[in-house]
């Protein structure tokens, strides 16, 4: 079968490096490798109302920031169908049919949607649109026959709950117009859920607890100088830790022997600096001076195409009606045969 991928970010910030290797580094792979039918990529802006409805102007000013990081990492608008999710109506008409399939135990069971609802502080009052993103997402993918979604690890239960709705529309109106989608995840495991550079589990735009695709050298600097490392290791001749330190766990995400050749020759590998620093005689200030050193590399072709191309936000928005228009004229295909599978095509008939 042909890969239809879909996959998308949520317009409440600039994206980090968590999105860079937790998807954005496998979107670009995918679409260099030209083995699909159809590749788009979502600016999910009413996902993202439904916990910032009270600050449209963050998901308003974002959009283009969001394609911005998108066309800096190497999606190319010439392959990649780039949209914005509200440009398409359609899709809120899927999600009002997926809501009879699902009940609410179902969604409060969704344990990403658990850790957000503490996160976010809703306690009692979650907002029911909130909640029920997940269906939203299930409509974004289904609406496009997508079956490969190039996701972070914090998206498999929307994964599973598409799979779910899935099976049970086909088996509810004895049809087989919806397509199963598959989760796509990055196979190193640092980079299923980058943590923050506070320690916390989940490197996050929410969170504030972010590295930019765009900062600056010396924001970088700043923000590696501050970040989670192990508490008890004080002195430099004290043995470290490295399970839960965020400098090894980026090193492990980013790093490479050809780093090592070039900025820490003393060390063949990751894994001579991890047993040094086990071991103790290893300070911090010298790994996080080589962890400058390999993410400076890798952001700065994406931080030097990225303010050549903010100088045109006018022709970002263009890219994105564009793709908006043609991603829309499949979705409403998709609906009409959604209602017709479901018997609803009153005028068909
Ligand atoms: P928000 O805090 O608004 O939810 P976010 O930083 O979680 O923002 P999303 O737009 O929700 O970003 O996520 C977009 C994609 O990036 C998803 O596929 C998600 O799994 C992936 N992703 C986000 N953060 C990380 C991370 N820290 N590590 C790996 N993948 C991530
Ligand atoms: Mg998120």
């Amino acid at each position: 079968m042909k890969k239809i991928i879909l996959t998308g970010d949520r317009p409440t910030g600039k994206l980090h490096i968590g999105h860079y290797v937790g998807s954005l580094k496998e979107r670009v792979r995918m679409q260099n490798e030209d083995e699909y039918e159809q590749f788009y990529v979502m600016v999910a802006d009413a996902q993202a109302l439904t916990d910032n409805y009270d600050n449209i102007n963050k998901v308003r000013s974002n959009i283009s920031e969001v394609a911005l990081d998108y066309m800096a990492v190497g999606l190319d608008p010439q392959k990649v169908t780039m949209f914005i999710q509200s440009e398409i109506p359609e899709l809120t008409e899927f999600t009002f049919y997926y809501m009879n399939l699902v009940t609410l135990a179902r969604l409060q069971r969704n344990p990403t949607v658990k850790a957000e609802i503490k996160q976010k502080n809703f306690d009692n009052s979650i907002p029911v649109g909130f909640l029920c993103y997940p269906i939203s997402q299930t409509s974004d993918i289904t609406a496009f026959n997508a079956n490969y979604v190039p996701v972070g690890e914090d998206q498999l239960p929307m994964l599973e709950q598409a799979r779910e709705i899935v099976r049970t529309f086909n088996h509810l109106y004895k049809t087989d117009i919806l397509v199963e989608p598959q989760a796509v995840i990055p196979s190193n495991k640092s980079c299923l859920r980058l943590p923050g550079i506070d320690g916390k589990a989940k490197m996050s735009k929410s969170l504030g607890n972010t590295i930019y695709l765009g900062d600056e050298p010396d924001v970088l600097r700043e923000k590696i100088k501050m970040m989670y490392t192990d508490p008890n290791h004080i002195k430099v001749s004290d043995p470290g830790n490295i399970k839960g330190n965020v400098v090894f766990t980026y090193l492990d995400a980013f790093s490479n022997e050809e780093h090592f050749k070039k900025y820490l020759p003393d060390y063949a590998n990751l894994d001579e600096l991890k047993a040094h620093y086990k071991r103790g005689g290893l300070g911090d200030v010298k790994i996080k001076n080589f962890l400058f050193e390999v993410l400076n590399e890798t952001l700065t072709p994406i931080r030097e195409k990225r303010k050549v191309l903010e100088q045109d936000k006018e022709e970002i928005m263009h890219i994105l009606f564009k793709g908006s228009d043609k991603a829309r004229a499949v979705a409403s295909e998709k609906l009409k045969k959604l209602k017709s599978a479901m018997g609803i095509n009153y005028r068909e008939v």
